[in-house]
């Protein structure tokens, strides 16, 4: 028997694991289930190579519970290790660099609770356990070897009798983890950590009913068998060539990843690259609404098909957060901080992939069927609206395939919005005025209003709409948006000016001083407009530019024009042609003058929406009384 020190730079190492590694106890079982699947694959690989000759059969790793002992096993079929192995790999460790390394990234480990790749895979068990045994036999013809240390420095190693090839980790549970003896939590890991990892993962067994066989007896109970109970998916849909997938496979896979959400996808993009490196995976569309905030189910970032986090920040573009899936790369460095990773090259060029990826493959479903394309766009409008916000790259690729839809369910271009529309909503100085509506409802009437003009309205209703305008609007000259409500329709598009006041400047002025003792100054600014006679007296309006830098104000971003919290401002626009108000100026008693004032305006505040509570009640009352 060997009796020896674990090659420590150290005095003692576990302590420190213990220590910086105390974030995330859990990994530990995914560290070991990793070797033992590194362990079966690497014994693959010499067996196709011809230089291991064993008869590799169909291999499993098994996770067991012996509740009694307080120990968990961890019993692979893979290549096993000789005895110098275990002194090599086990004893050792990359340990010389690990207090340093350690003292180097101790503020960047606690969070990242990653350990593995550090090479102290293994040495995890020391996290939950108060000692830990392999056994191992390695496919050379050499005798099987016991490992043992009990969490100090020292181990010993001996020969023994373990008669199939493989290894075995035993892990006495101290006192702290007994957790793990839980069958629940080991199986609640697994599902985490291992469910798509490529060897079987068998844990416990489970009764399978068998099918009843020809000719038999319908009432005859089937017989059921016991079989090994698999946890894992071991050809999860991203290792598999897109060619050979179908889209029931995707919507399964979908539903594999995320039982819990019912809807399925609106379409996937598979993505597979092997240079300049290495990513495979699959992105799903879900059904978006608009409340970026609501999206829970992430984007899950595996390497080798052993998960580890869904936190993607940095490696897939922002926009991109939204939607669900799998990425699978082993060339992300996660041994290092988050902000390190957004300003590595290597994680760079992955992101800008997968929004390259992303980007051909809307154009592409935009080219081959638009219709079904226009179908989705109200669903995925968000994502791609983000992202023309966010990445220019993309925002070039988007001008191809995003849509501007009408209150009519047409769906344009912005090339064939522009060339629709040129004739009709160019204004006096030659500016093309894009017109929208946030909303069919609460504009109708607006709509309306321009429709009978035979204007295009869009209909703009995303949460970040307002930003995407306002670089839609820098990126070409002589082109503005304008919302349906912000003012009256004549004065939206400007033409040659033509109407006529009937007002004369004097009665205009008067008018003014009337109006003003009813309204409120800070909050509406009066507007003197000779339109048509039919257009309404009285008509409340938002500020196109107020409203869009309160919007972005809200959506985040306002802040970079500097300004505090932006006041609610509308215009009162007055139809100085309209009948009604040559009859108020020719009214005789200013009472009277005040109160068909009053009633006007409230009818217009009311038409926005602005009339509530007190107000409302009062000009409901007064109403009735006018009808009496
Ligand atoms: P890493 O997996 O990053 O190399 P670990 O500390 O997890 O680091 O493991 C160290 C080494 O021990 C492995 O590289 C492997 O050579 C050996 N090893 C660990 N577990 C097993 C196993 N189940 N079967 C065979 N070899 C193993
Ligand atoms: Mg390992």
């Amino acid at each position: 028997m060997t009796k020896g020190k674990i090659n420590v730079s150290v005095d003692n190492i576990f302590p420190l694991i213990k220590k910086f590694l105390y974030s995330d106890h859990e990994i530990f079982l995914r560290e070991l289930i990793s070797n033992a699947s590194d362990a079966t694959l690497k014994l693959k690989h010499l067996n196709k190579l011809g230089e291991a000759k064993v008869d590799y059969g169909s291999p499993k790793i098994e996770v067991k519970i012996d509740k009694k002992a307080g120990k968990l096993h961890i019993i692979d079929q893979g290549l096993g290790m000789t005895k110098e192995e275990v002194e090599k790999y086990i004893n050792e460790v990359a340990f010389s660099g690990a207090e340093e390394f350690i003292d180097q990234y101790k503020d960047k480990l606690e969070d990242s609770g990653i350990i593995g790749h550090f090479g102290l895979g293994f040495y995890s068990a020391f996290m939950v356990s108060e000692k830990v045994e392999i056994l191992t036999k390695s496919y050379k013809d050499e005798p099987a070897v016991h490992w043992s240390c009990d969490g100090s420095p020292e181990f010993t190693l001996e020969t023994c009798d373990k008669k199939d090839r493989g290894t075995e980790i035993i892990l006495h549970l101290d006192k702290d983890s007994k957790e793990f003896l839980e069958e629940a939590r080991i199986n609640t890991l697994l599902n985490k950590y291992n469910k798509f990892m490529p060897v079987p993962i068998k844990f416990g067994t489970k009764e399978e009913t068998l099918p009843l066989p020809e000719g038999a007896d319908k009432d005859a109970k089937p017989e059921t068998k016991t079989v090994d109970n698999i946890v894992n998916n071991t050809n999860p849909a991203w290792t598999i060539p897109p060619a050979d997938l179908k889209d029931e496979d995707y919507k399964a896979f979908y539903r594999e990843l995320y039982p819990m959400q019912f809807e399925a996808p609106l379409f996937q993009i598979h993505l597979n690259v092997d240079y300049p490196f290495n990513l495979t995976g699959i992105l799903y569309f879900p059904k978006l609404n608009n409340d970026l905030n609501l999206q829970k189910d992430r984007i899950q970032l595996y390497q080798n098909q052993v998960f580890v986090t869904d936190n993607v920040e940095g490696i897939v573009p922002e926009f991109l957060t939204m939607l669900r899936g799998v990425i699978d790369s082993p060339d992300i460095p996660l041994n290092v901080s988050r902000s390190y990773l957004q300003a590595d090259g290597a994680v760079k060029k992955i992101s800008s992939y997968i929004s390259r990826k992303v980007a051909d493959k809307l154009n592409s479903m935009f080219k081959d069927d638009r219709e079904s394309f226009e179908n989705k766009w109200n669903d995925v409008k968000v994502v791609i609206e983000y992202g023309m916000l966010s990445d220019h790259k993309f925002f070039e690729k988007a001008e191809k395939f995003a849509l501007y839809p009408t209150v009519d369910g047409k769906y344009y271009t912005f090339e064939e919005l522009q060339e629709k529309v040129k004739p009709h909503q160019t204004d006096k100085d030659d500016k093309l005025v894009l017109l929208y509506a946030s909303s069919i409802e609460e504009q109708h009437s607006y709509i309306e209003q321009a429709k009978a003009k035979g204007y295009e309205i869009l209909l703009l209703d995303s949460p970040i709409v307002s930003h995407l305008i306002q670089k839609l609007e820098s990126s070409q000259e002589k082109l503005s948006f304008v919302r349906i409500d912000s003012d009256h329709i004549d004065n939206l598009i400007k033409k040659e000016d033509t109407t006529i006041s009937k007002l004369s400047d004097d009665e205009k002025s008067n008018f003014e001083t009337l109006l003003k003792k009813q309204i409120s100054e800070d909050k509406y600014a009066v507007q003197l407009e000779a339109m048509d006679s039919d257009a309404p007296p009285f008509l409340i309006t938002q500020p196109e530019f107020m409203r869009r830098m309160k919007e972005m104000q809200q959506t985040g971003g306002g802040g970079m024009f500097g300004m505090g919290n932006m006041p609610e401002m509308y215009n009162l626009v007055v139809n100085t042609n309209h009948e009604l108000i040559g009859k108020i100026l020719g009214t005789k008693t200013e009472a009277k003058q005040q109160r068909l004032i009053k009633q006007g305006v409230d009818l217009a505040r009311l038409s926005q929406g602005l009339l509530k509570g007190e107000e409302l009640t009062g000009f409901i009352s007064r109403s009735y009384e006018l009808i009496k």
